[in-house]
């Protein structure tokens, strides 16, 4: 009789925690943790910190202060909302700084979860990466020198043109080239600071890539031109096989888009 009524009372013990485990997720509580969710997911969740690439370069985005060493920004708010959706908590999370080269590796190795660093929305890099639906929209941009006196892409014809490894700015300024009928030169780099150095000494004519990024590299000598190529939607992106987390992670872009919580933080940011 006593063993029954023990049975009775453990089989009551876990319903009542299955469904606790399965309850719709608020704002305040972390994704469920219960028997569907994802094992990404819940590798995330016992590791207790959500690890996410992000830019440290460039202003309103992912910007690393050198006096206190602090990561802020635009995509740095997005992540803190995502790691309360996935955790419970906006500061369990450990942001790592990538550049375009190193972001997609990083993804690959399992080193961060979620790449949220002014990356573009490709079909390409769709065959590699989940990507969230965009979260915000930038374009291709051209910096020069001010004592060039070059204020348009024409200006550039026959000159040559700093770009970043994996970035989709040769691809935009080719295209824009080709519709202009001009021809220009392009040298690769492995990181922005390369290119602005290449700048300032000379070697290239222009340092191009999207405006937000550029902004970060602005000083008294140069300036960023009026022209935008080639919109660039910026996605969070992770893991092919991770299906559960993108999904979550596409839920909170979209819940936030519709509460006008994205919104809001654009405008923290300086960005609408
Ligand atoms: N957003 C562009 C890209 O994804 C520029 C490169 C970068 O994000 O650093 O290729």
């Amino acid at each position: 009789m006593k063993k029954v009524y023990v049975l009775i009372l453990s089989v009551m013990m876990f319903i009542a925690l299955a469904v606790s485990g399965c309850g719709s997720t608020t704002d305040s509580k972390p994704a469920a943790g219960g028997t569907g969710t994802a094992p990404e997911i819940k590798a995330i969740q016992d590791r207790g910190t959500l690890k996410v690439g992000v830019k440290v370069d460039v202003p309103k985005f992912g910007f690393k202060d050198p006096k206190t060493g602090q990561i802020d920004g635009f995509e740095i708010d997005l992540t803190r909302a995502l790691a309360k959706k996935i955790l419970g908590d906006e500061k369990k999370f450990e942001a790592q700084g990538v550049t375009a080269k190193t972001r997609g590796p990083l993804l690959d190795n399992g080193e961060v979860d979620l790449v949220i660093a002014t990356f573009t929305i490709t079909e390409e890099r769709k065959q590699s990466y989940n990507f969230s639906d965009p979260y915000f929209t930038d374009g291709v941009a051209l910096m020069v020198k001010k004592d060039s006196g070059i204020t348009d892409l024409k200006g550039l014809a026959d000159k040559t043109i700093g770009v970043a490894q994996s970035a989709t700015s040769k691809k935009a300024i080719q295209e824009a080239a080709d519709k202009q009928g001009i021809k220009v030169k392009f040298l690769e780099f492995g990181t922005y600071p390369e290119i602005k150095t290449a700048l300032d000494s000379g070697r290239i004519n222009c340092f191009s890539v999207d405006g937000a990024i550029l902004y970060g590299y602005l000083d008294d000598t140069t300036v960023i031109l009026n022209d935008r190529f080639t919109p660039q939607e910026y996605g969070v992106a992770s893991k092919k096989a991770n299906a559960g987390l993108a999904k979550i992670v596409n839920d909170t872009i979209n819940d936030m888009k519709k509460s006008g919580e994205l919104d809001k933080l654009m405008q923290k940011w300086g960005l609408k």
